[in-house]
């Protein structure tokens, strides 16, 4: 990974399903971008390209709400 990006606050992304984070945009190769969770390679991602957020949209699909309160009674 080359680097990454936040996604600016006002762009509406729902957050990582296996993790509740806030995803990032991570710079793959020349042009070639994953929106991807900042915590782990593991959880979703998607397919370098273009910045695809309706994709990781799509694939998080129980991340719409944003109550971080499920992380802790992990
Ligand atoms: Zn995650």
């Amino acid at each position: 990974m080359k680097g990454y990006v936040n996604i600016p606050k006002n762009i509406y992304v729902k957050r990582c399903k296996d993790c509740g984070a806030r995803p990032i945009i991570a710079l793959i190769d020349e042009g070639a971008y994953a929106v991807k969770c900042p915590v782990s390679d593991t959880h979703y991602h998607t397919k370098p390209g273009l910045i695809d957020l309706e994709d990781w949209n799509q694939n998080n699909p129980s991340s719409n709400d944003y109550n971080l309160n499920t992380m802790s009674t992990i």
